[in-house]
């Protein structure tokens, strides 16, 4: 027994090491740590291992192959990192190895899921009585959502899709901006309503739905919009949204993976007017939150919702007060994502969570300021915590990109916008704030120069 807690006080140290030089480090791993990775392929042991020896081996060899994104110079994706609340309490939630699945299964999960929607529905100014369950990021989160979405449209029509499936179903049509994420495609698919039996709304230059464009259709509808666009950081017009949807006895849901958090911000009143009117809304702790991975948040705004398309029934399975999280997930056993997301919110409060959006916004505004100065082209109003930019063309851009990434101090990707490659920067991380930002566009103007084409020029 003695050994078996040695072994895990051991693992706290090399974890706390981490977390105490992360910012020090390169923002991805040098091509020596990568082909240390090697030391990995072993043949699955016949006897077993040493716990010490394997633990050593983890952090000898793993340690230097991760991507430093808990660090303030990582740009890539949309990427949060971790505050220090959430890891701590982290520790304790993996030590406590609750399944949140039934509040008869973990108590103290029922009680934090009940006082962190309630939180959350106050911090982001959504309606009370919304439905809040936690699954395993935005992805899951949106099907989450459709899925719901789904089953009460249907329901409206007079048919039961858990029992009945989709075959010979009443139609409804779903509607898409040109700029949907990923996921939304990949939900739809998994949901049944299919990727491309869509009706797909153009979008206008900053990747907003052009409400102007809204097909000529009766209803009903399911239409997708979304806050914060993965490129722009752009939001849609919801108001006119929920408008033409609710006209149609439609549902308007919101993919909000990182965007949703503007609602947190007072600032922001503009980029978030009606967005609070949608059926339905999907979001991450684990981007902007900055809880560790995995965190996705499904808001439903109508009580019993989830529990149609998600309820499931056993015999041994208890008839149980309180909110049950199996019967309001995708999930059975599933993690206590909750703990996190609460000890984060009762730690920053309610401006906290404004500060944490606005520090990011502010360090975008920066470094897009440095760049422009510094002859990059900016492609988007930066209004979040988004900059999407070029040099003089795709070709220069994608040199530019591959030294950044060669270079390693910071890290940033890129997309496909009008047809021709540009580079994402997204500020996520809650350390990242106004001075790494300058001091990271020093660093690509610095790449600029050294891909030799500086041929920059101004807007
Ligand atoms: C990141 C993102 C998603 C997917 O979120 P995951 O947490 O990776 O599942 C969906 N939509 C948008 C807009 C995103 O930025």
């Amino acid at each position: 027994m003695r050994t078996n807690i040695d072994l895990i006080r051991s693992a706290l140290d090399l974890a706390v090491g981490y977390a105490a030089t992360v910012d020090d480090r390169r923002a991805v791993p040098d091509a020596q740590a990568l082909a240390a990775l090697e030391a990995f392929d072993e043949d699955l042991p016949e006897q077993g291992a040493n716990p010490s020896e394997t633990l050593a081996l983890l952090h000898d060899v793993g340690e230097p192959a991760t991507v430093a994104s808990t660090g303030p110079n990582y740009f890539g994706f949309v990427t949060g990192g971790t505050l220090p609340i959430a890891l701590a309490s982290a520790f304790l939630a993996d030590a406590w190895d609750q399944n949140a699945g039934l509040p008869v299964m973990s108590p103290v999960a029922a009680k934090l899921h009940e006082i962190s929607r309630h939180w959350l529905l106050d911090v982001l100014r959504l309606p009370a009585d919304t439905e809040v369950a936690f699954v395993t990021g935005a992805t899951v989160a949106n099907a989450t959502c459709l899925a719901a979405a789904r089953d009460a449209l249907l329901a409206g029509l007079g048919w039961d899709a858990q029992s009945q499936g989709l075959f010979g179903a009443p139609e409804f049509t779903v509607v898409l901006g040109e700029q949907a994420h990923s996921t939304l495609e990949k939900s739809l698919g998994l949901i049944g309503l299919g990727r491309s039996r869509v009706a797909v709304v153009p979008s206008d230059d900053q990747g907003r739905i052009r409400a102007d464009r809204l097909p000529e259709i009766e209803g009903p509808v399911l239409v997708c919009a979304q806050a914060g666009e993965v490129n722009t950081g752009a939001f849609d017009p919801f108001d006119e949204l929920a408008d033409w949807a609710h006209a149609r006895s439609g549902w308007l849901h919101v993919d909000g993976a990182f965007g949703l958090w503007a609602l947190a911000d007072p600032e922001r009143h503009e980029l978030i007017q009606g967005l609070d009117r949608a059926d339905s809304w999907a979001t991450d702790g684990h981007k902007w939150l900055n809880v560790g991975y995995d965190c996705g948040i499904a808001f439903v705004r109508r009580p019993g919702d989830l529990l149609r398309t998600f309820t499931a029934a056993a015999g041994y399975l208890p008839q149980e007060a309180g909110f049950q999280a199996m019967h309001h997930t995708p999930q059975s056993s599933q993690r206590a994502r909750q703990i996190e997301v609460w000890s984060v919110l009762r730690t920053l409060g309610r401006t906290g969570v404004a500060a944490l959006v606005r520090q990011s916004c502010e360090a975008a505004s920066a470094m897009a300021a440095d760049l422009r100065a510094g002859g990059l082209r900016i492609l988007n109003d930066v209004v979040l915590n988004q900059v999407l930019c070029r040099l003089s063309d795709g070709a220069t851009t994608e040199a530019l990109i591959a030294e950044i990434q060669a270079d390693g101090r910071i890290w940033c990707g890129s997309t496909k916008w009008a047809g021709e490659t540009a580079m994402r920067i997204s500020v996520s991380c809650w350390k990242t704030e106004v001075p790494h930002a300058r001091s990271a566009a020093a660093i690509i103007l610095e790449c600029a120069e050294r891909t030799g084409r500086t041929s920059l020029r101004a807007d």
